[in-house]
């Protein structure tokens, strides 16, 4: 005879069918697909989504792996396009660039790591920059795209890749998937909510009076914050002292040419602009600081800088930066927009979506909802957040830019002590904090400081126990071989035509 668990959830409510309604749902109905626990989402068109959220990390293709959703039937429904990592213009000086490349730069050298050998290297003088060997910024620069997987006995085996994505698109594919597992979609707007005396959620009361009742809430109502900010009240930790941006104006154009397979970070006058390229059209967006530039400026930028004929009106998005002080508070979960949100510059709210799910399902509760759960998932949750708001302040702390008000208040913003004490770390010898639940592993880091102008007083004396001949051949070698194996492939748009054409 088999037992089912005594106290079992039985009805789990997400409440919004944005990126994070819709990612929660999928993910809830790949487990309870066969029953055991109902799921219903509800959604109002009338409110309808934020719209925006199209450059995502590689942990992207997990959770299309973990759903079991075949890669490349989901870039062709999605008119995706494969993403490198990001090209960063202007950020440390007007007229620069640098990559944040995804994926290994170089492979280690004998017991040494890679980047030791590099700054040893440089140490003596040699020429090579750090981005020689990466193969996802040499394949970025060159426009060039072959997934490593397919390149396993070359230098390229190192890179890795996410993607660029139609947000709508995700919400519709998502949405099937969950709707054909089972999860109930309800159409209409919550407009109060009733809670148990000790202030759990008990059900969500629609405006046409219909209730919906649950054991556990995911509150997914984006920047409205329903029931973990406005129901539950839970305090907001305010970042934006640290961050100074609190506005984007956003707009979809028609592509120009093939689209490039990274994302472009322009820093402007007040913030910086993206570019984001999918197959069928291109997303863009100015970030930027409503105290140092007006809406009208800051569409006027935008507006002059797109290629490409505009698809809609320029749209505006007001944001505050920072997240609950408990993500998981009672019987509410908060994932995506309603949680927090960090501006998009390293393109991590989808993966915080998935992040809050991953964890959720880890710490699964049953009805008596035991704080310990919660309290670790808080702990978890509460880390990643951090952890990206520190690697977003390192690219803005780093600038050497002053030539306007906003790059100059930048300069004197406070710096989370955290990252003060993660770049004390670096500078002294190139070493990293690395967790293992770490979102950045080591060669982000490395990338941005590098790109940013920050690189380490000393390499560790470790690596001096390697003869300096073997590191300089190696650099020596692997630079032009990894150029040359770049060269031979498809470039981005090549690849996509042929691999994953638009149906
Ligand atoms: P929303 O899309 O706002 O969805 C909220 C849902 O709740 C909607 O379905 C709405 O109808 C529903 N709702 C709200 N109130 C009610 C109610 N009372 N009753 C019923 N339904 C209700 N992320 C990335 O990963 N990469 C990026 O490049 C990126 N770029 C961004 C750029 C900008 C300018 C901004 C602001 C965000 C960006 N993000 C990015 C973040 C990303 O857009 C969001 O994390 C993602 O779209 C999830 O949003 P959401 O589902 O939480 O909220």
């Amino acid at each position: 005879m088999t037992t089912t668990h005594p106290n079992a959830l039985r009805k789990i409510v997400i409440v919004g069918g944005g990126s994070a309604g819709w990612i929660s749902a999928a993910m809830l109905s790949h487990y309870f697909q066969n029953g055991g626990c109902a799921v219903e989402l509800i959604e109002s068109e009338e409110i309808g989504t934020i719209g925006v959220g199209e450059s995502t990390i590689p942990p992207f293709l997990q959770l299309l792996a973990s759903l079991g959703v075949d890669e490349r039937e989901f870039i062709q429904a999605t008119q995706a396009s494969f993403k490198l990592g990001i090209r960063f213009e202007d950020w440390k000086q007007k007229g620069q660039r640098y990559y944040h490349p995804f994926g290994a730069i170089g492979g280690p050298i004998g017991p040494h790591e890679f980047y030791q050998c590099w700054l040893r290297a440089k140490a003596n003088g040699h020429p090579s920059n750090l981005q020689d060997f990466a193969p996802g910024t040499v394949m970025a620069d060159q426009w060039k795209f072959i997934p490593p997987i397919k390149a396993q006995r070359t230098l390229i085996a190192g890179a890795s890749y996410a993607l660029h994505v139609d947000a709508r698109l995700v919400a519709k594919f998502l949405r099937d998937y969950a709707e054909a597992r089972g999860v109930k979609r309800t159409e209409g707007i919550v407009t109060d909510v009733v809670t148990h005396p000790d202030g759990s959620v008990a059900k969500v009361i629609m405006k046409d009076g219909r209730e919906v009742e649950g054991d556990l809430f995911i509150d997914c109502t984006g920047f409205r914050s329903l029931l973990i900010g406005k129901t539950l009240d839970v305090p907001f930790n305010d970042w934006s002292d640290m961050l100074l941006c609190d506005r984007a104006v956003v707009v979809q154009t028609e592509n120009v040419g093939a689209p490039h397979p990274y994302t472009v970070s322009k820093a402007e006058d007040a913030g910086w602009r993206w570019r984001i390229p999918l197959q069928h059209r291109a997303g863009n967006g100015y970030v930027f600081s409503s105290r140092h530039l007006s809406d009208d400026a800051a569409r006027a930028t935008l507006v002059q800088n797109v290629e490409g004929q505009m698809l809609m009106n320029p749209m505006f998005i007001a944001f505050k930066t920072g997240m609950r002080r408990r993500l998981w508070h009672k019987n509410v979960v908060a994932v995506g927009l309603a949680g927090g949100f960090i501006e998009p510059l390293e393109s991590t709210a989808l993966h915080l979506i998935y992040r809050g799910m991953d964890f959720l399902l880890r710490f699964f509760p049953d009805r008596d909802f035991d704080p310990a759960l919660a309290a670790e998932y808080n702990r978890r949750m509460t880390a990643d957040y951090e952890e990206i708001r520190d690697f977003i302040v390192l690219h803005y702390c780093t600038t050497q830019r002053d030539d306007t008000p906003f790059w100059r208040d930048v300069r004197n913003a406070p710096i989370p002590d955290s990252l003060k004490e993660r770049m004390a770390l670096f500078q002294a010898q190139g070493v990293l904090r690395e967790g293992v639940d770490d979102m950045f592993r080591n060669p982000s880091w490395q990338s941005v400081m590098e790109g940013m102008g920050v690189r380490p007083r000393r390499y560790q004396q470790l690596v001096d126990t390697a003869p300096y001949d073997v590191i300089a051949q190696t650099l020596d070698q692997s630079a032009p071989i990894l150029a040359a194996q770049v060269a031979g492939l498809p470039s981005h748009g090549e690849f996509l035509e042929k691999h994953c054409p638009a149906p």
